[in-house]
């Protein structure tokens, strides 16, 4: 259980959609805006006769009513199914369901590859994010005559208002850095909780803005030499991310991995999560580790493989956030090689995600 749809809920257990800790979970019922029009027009272009929906676990109650919705549009021949799979972001689309509908609509996260098949609604948050900005300008980024270098970043939440968060800092006197990142990235500052390409930026310091820590935590990990300054409007908090207990965390779990014998190598089945080359890679050269293919990576659907320690080469946030529920260690790739003696420990860095599928 991890991961994108964490964004907004700094809670260690969910996503990009997830707002349920975050009261816009509420107000998104009336104002959330999910293109029924443009699903309409899609299942009319392509004569459809079914229709795939697909939510966020924070998002799931609202598939009914966006069903009926649908139904009353549509022509009474054309059957609208919901994916009850778990999901945490597009990398986590329901392979089965797209496969069995004409249309199949994605909402909550923003597209990690477009394709034909697929409509991506997104959500957008409605919360005033300058407030915070303006109290992270004032506590923790270097002031704009002393260090003009600020990097921008956010989720696809609020994406909707980074043009606007970007001339507002430039107002303030800043040079503000963005870039798109790689193509696993929708967005121009966008970062997901497995990629900060759009971090790469020539900028000591970092605003991200955001609810919850997950996303900053992992931009500070993937980027040491950086300052990560964190505005969250959804929590009204500023801080800068700290990744010494993280770290400590990620130190710990190799060093308990360091005797194993056996290995049990996760192989992610979930769409974009597949990084095959790296878990054949272990599997051939270690005699005694053992390939498992899953979608949802549980501690419940290991423990009875009895394993020594595992290697996830799936969502690298699993691994990082959700390890410590493991009852064995739970490392990433590279964190396998430093166990193994393959690489030095101070090398250890941030397992993150790039590409798509
Ligand atoms: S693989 Fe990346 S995009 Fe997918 S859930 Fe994990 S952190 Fe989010």
């Amino acid at each position: 259980m991890s991961q994108d749809s964490r964004g907004e809920a700094d809670d260690p257990a969910r996503t990009e959609g997830d707002l349920t800790k975050t009261g816009m979970s509420l107000r998104h019922d009336r104002e959330w805006d999910y293109e029924l029009d443009r699903i309409v027009d899609a299942v009319s272009e392509r004569d459809a006769e079914t229709v795939g929906l697909q939510f966020p676990e924070g998002l799931k109650r609202r598939g009914p009513r966006v069903a009926d919705d649908l139904r009353s549009e549509l022509p009474d021949d054309v059957s609208v199914m919901i994916s009850g799979q778990p999901c945490y972001g597009a990398c986590d689309l329901d392979t089965y369901l797209m496969r069995r509908t004409d249309v199949f609509v994605h909402f909550g996260h923003s597209p990690m590859k477009e394709s034909d098949k697929i409509i991506y609604v997104p959500l957008f948050s409605n919360v005033d994010v300058f407030p915070i900005m303006e109290r992270a300008v004032d506590e923790e980024l270097a002031a704009a005559d002393e260090d003009a270098d600020v990097g921008l970043v956010t989720t696809a939440q609020h994406m909707n208002k980074f043009d606007e968060m970007r001339s507002w800092l430039e107002e303030r006197g800043y040079t503000v850095h963005t870039r798109k990142g790689d193509e696993r990235l929708t967005h121009e500052g966008q970062v997901l909780g497995c990629n900060y390409a759009s971090a790469d930026v020539d900028a000591d310091q970092m605003l991200y803005v955001g609810g919850g820590k997950f996303h900053p935590l992992g931009l500070a990990m993937e980027h040491p030499d950086k300052n990560v300054v964190i505005a969250d409007p959804v929590n009204n908090a500023v801080s800068v991310a700290d990744t010494e207990k993280f770290m400590k965390q990620r130190y710990g779990a190799v060093h308990r991995a360091m005797d194993a014998e056996e290995w049990g190598v996760i192989f992610c089945t979930k769409i974009g999560q597949g990084r095959w080359d790296q878990a054949q890679e272990i599997v051939e050269n270690n005699e005694n580790a053992y390939l498992i293919t899953m979608d949802e990576v549980t501690p419940d659907r290991l423990t009875n493989f009895g394993m020594d320690a595992y290697v996830n080469t799936g969502c690298p946030r699993i691994t990082t956030d959700d390890g410590p529920q493991f009852k064995q260690p739970m490392l990433t790739p590279q964190e396998y090689r430093i166990a193994v003696g393959e690489e030095p420990l101070e090398d250890l860095a941030f397992d993150t995600f790039h590409g798509t599928w």
